[in-house]
Parts: structure tokens; sequence; C-alpha cells
């Protein structure tokens, strides 16, 4: 099978209204993007099964959404002004600035070592290059008035820092004791050197992070559990085939400045296996942090031995836009059907943006069409996003749903006026079935689940 490139994903993604270049008009802006009509639906199923999967089902795992903008001191705290660097090389000539681990090929941030394997490297404009030197990705900005340095604020570069500092909040409200989570769904902010391949790489991206608090010595347990969630989830609730994945452990040049352990899954995606979900030990570093630098006493009391101790945590870490271009690159394929290509993406139904279209066989019979739009209206009541699509021919119109990967198309033609049958296609098999109009919301719900 041929493999996916990123073009026919990007196209994709604009002639059907996935993802928009963000300010088009005024020329884009690097590493910024729009959702359209069905990107954020598909984004938004992507987040309600990940909730879904995350909070509701579990009792001890709790949601919050904390705000992007924080008081300085906790990026201080958890290490990020001084160690959210990446290594960077700039063309001398041109000053557009590049991932130095990634001219080199390699993964790693030791200066040292990119400075000698870039050595006679040129940048890919063909000038030459700075010394690899580190380069903060906060963005910053200020609050209030007064644009001095005792105002600068940062945008968050990651969703977690709200969860531990208000792990007591939580801990308190919802009476909980370890172990427990706390998730959180919400915008991060990363000024990427070099922002790229798509939404792979972007600087305003969304994250859906879970913080696991735990007893020291249960965390090989829940490191490992929360690792085969993330497979679990992509596999069985997304439905991304398992060649597409694959394990990465980080070695101690690439583990960030908090991980004892840390664990990605890799997905294929069109320019090479890349990071798509992260699982770390991240240990008692942060609520340490945090205790040292507020104040306030952040440790647990373990009723039943009296101990008191510093939680540990594990952290499950995905990127939504991520995790939509995996869905859509998995998903995607060309297909001969009657010697004609054909362009389906094979979502599973929960992710589909829309998961019906109801056509009238002819557009211009005003019976079929009130046929059509009494079907309609009761199908919409039922499943929420039901198109109408009365344009074009019926090869079209199925072509057209394919394509977005509408799981099911009803057609209603001049058969359905007399035996109030109609026809049932199904995305996949293009397979169509005459059945009786009553019958079609059970149908669909029991095609949906598949
Ligand atoms: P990378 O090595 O790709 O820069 P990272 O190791 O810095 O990623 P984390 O800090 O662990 O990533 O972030 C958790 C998740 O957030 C990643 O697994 C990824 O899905 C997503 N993510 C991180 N940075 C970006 C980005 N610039 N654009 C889109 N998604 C991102």
């Amino acid at each position: 099978m041929k493999s996916t490139s990123m073009d026919e994903i990007v196209s994709l993604s604009k002639r059907r209204g996935f993802v928009f270049q963000s300010s088009e008009i005024y020329g884009g802006l690097a590493g910024f993007y729009d959702y359209g009509p069905l990107g954020v639906e598909l984004i938004n199923n992507l987040k309600n099964s990940w909730w879904r999967a995350m909070v509701k089902d579990h009792d001890n795992i709790f949601g919050i959404d904390g705000a992007i903008i924080q008081n300085p001191q906790l990026w201080e705290a958890s290490g990020h002004l001084a160690g959210f660097t990446d290594p960077m090389v700039e063309d001398v000539l041109t000053h557009k600035r590049y991932r130095a681990d990634h001219l080199a090929g390699v993964d790693t941030t030791d200066l040292k070592e990119l400075k000698s394997l870039l050595k006679d490297k040129r940048s890919p404009d063909g000038n030459q290059l700075s010394e690899p030197r580190y380069f903060n990705m906060m963005m910053r900005t200020w609050v209030g008035p007064v644009e001095d340095d005792a105002a600068i604020a940062y945008l968050r570069p990651e969703t977690a820092g709200a969860m531990f500092i208000n792990y007591l909040n939580v801990k308190e409200t919802m009476r909980a004791k370890l172990p427990f989570g706390i998730a959180q769904i919400g915008k991060a902010f990363r000024n990427e050197i070099s922002p790229r391949d798509f939404i792979f790489r972007v600087r305003e991206l969304e994250q859906m992070e879970m913080q696991y608090f735990i007893k020291p010595d249960s965390q090989e347990e829940a490191y490992e559990s929360w690792r085969q969630f993330a497979w679990r989830f992509l596999t069985t609730e997304l439905g991304i085939k398992e060649s597409s994945l694959s394990w990465h452990e980080h070695d101690a040049n690439e583990k960030a400045h908090y991980a004892k352990a840390a664990v990605d899954i890799y997905f294929k995606f069109p320019q090479g296996p890349k990071e798509l979900w992260g699982t770390h030990n991240r240990t008692d570093y942060d609520l340490s942090s945090h205790m040292k630098s507020s104040g306030k006493d952040l440790s647990y009391l373990d009723e039943t031995n009296g101990e008191r101790f510093v939680p540990y945590v594990i952290e499950s870490s995905v990127g939504v836009g991520r995790m939509l271009l995996a869905v859509l690159c998995d998903a995607y394929c060309e297909e001969s059907v009657n010697q004609e290509t054909r362009t389906v993406l094979k979502l599973k139904p929960v992710l589909a943006p829309y998961k019906l279209a109801v056509s009238p066989l002819l557009k211009n019979k005003p019976e079929l069409v009130a046929f059509a739009k009494k079907l309609y209206a009761e199908l919409k009541q039922e499943f929420g996003m039901v198109m109408w699509d009365d344009n074009g021919n019926i090869g079209k119109r199925y072509r057209r749903q394919d394509e977005i990967g509408t799981p099911f198309c009803v057609t209603i033609d001049f058969q359905s006026l007399t035996d109030q049958s109609v026809t049932l296609r199904d995305r996949d098999t293009t397979k169509q079935e005459r059945i009786a109009a009553g019958q079609l919301i059970s149908t669909i719900k029991e095609g949906l689940k598949r």
C-alpha cells in the first residue's frame, strides 16, 4: 500500500475545511493554524474521547481548566525559565534559525557534540551557520498597563504547571487520597525555532495532559500502566493501526530536566516516525520545587502508617493537533472502486465529523425532497451531525462524503415514496442496502459503534 504524503494531507485539510493556515489572507504566520468546520468537529471528538477515557472512566482523576498566564514564579520553580531550551543555529546571512539537532540528524541537546557534527554543515539555503546555542522557547507578554520587567509574564509552554499548583486545591476539595490524578486540556505556546511539518510542530498548540500523584514506591507500576493506557487509547479508542506506532524510550540525552524515565509513542508521520504521546516519571521534582519556591507545604500524610512524603508524579502528555494529524494520516487512503480512484478517510465513526449524509436522488423533484427533508430532520435530531447533500450526481455525493470520513449515506428515491424504503450506503464497503426508513435509526446506531 502506498504511504500517505504530507502534501495529500495538507491538500485534503484545506480543500475540505479541516485545517487552514492562520491569517492566510495576510500571508500567514509561521507555526499557527486555524481549524475549520470539519477540523473543529474532529478535534472535539478527539478531546471528548480522551476526557471520557481519562476523567469520566476513572473515579480518582479530576479535571481542571487552569489559566494560560500564571504567576511567573511558577515557571521559575518548574525550571522552564532556565531550562526550556532547544539548541539552535542561525544562518549568518538570512538569520533564519534552525534546530541544531534536526540539522545534525541526531537526538541530543549536547552543544559540544552538535558543534562537532555541524562543523562542515551549511544551512538549507547554503550559507554558513553560527555555533549552536540554547534558545528559550517561552513566549513573553506583559500584564497590566506598564511594559516593564516587573510586569513580564509568560504564556504557558505546557498545561502541566496549573495541575501542580492546584494539587492541594484538588486534593482538599475532592477529598482525594493517593493515588489520584489531575487532567487538563488546553492551549500552550512554544516559540519553536523551526515550526514545520504542517501541524506537527507549531507555536500555538493544544495539549491533553494528566498528572498522576502517587506514593514513591508505586512509580514503576504507575509508569507502566499509563504508558499502556496511551497505547490502548490510540489503537482501541481512535482505531490507529498498531503497525503505525512504536515505542521510543528516552536516553539520558533526551530526557527532560525533570524526568527520571520517559517513553514516547511514535507515530509513522509522513516525514518519519516521530513523537506523538509521552509518558514521564517526573518524580517529586515538581511538588518539591513548588514547595520550596512558594513556602507552602505540599507533602502528603499517609494516614495508614503516619508517613509523610512528597508525592511522585507520572505524567501522560499528548498534543491534540498531533493526534489529529496522526488520525488523518492513518485513516487516509486511496482505493480503486469500479475503475475509479476514491479518496476515503476510514475514521472510526465516533471521530467522524459527520455521522451521515442524507440525499434526495434528484433535487428538482419536490416529492422526493419533501420526503428526504422530513427524514433528515428526524436523523439530525438523533445523530446531531448529519449533512444535507443534494449537489451533483449520487456518485459524486458518495465520493465527497468518503473524503471526509462520513460513515453512512442515505438516499431517497422514487421507490421510497411507495414503500417507505431508502438506500443506506456504507463508506468502507461501498455496499448499498435497501432498508425500511423506520429501521434507519437503529441500523445506523449499531453501525456507528464499530
Ligand atoms: P518534541 O520533542 O517533538 O519537541 P517534546 O518532547 O518537547 O516534543 P513534550 O514537552 O513532552 O514534547 O509535550 C507533550 C506533547 O505535546 C508531545 O508529545 C506532542 O504531542 C505535543 N507537542 C509538543 N510540542 C509541540 C509542538 N511544537 N507542536 C505540536 N505539538 C507539540
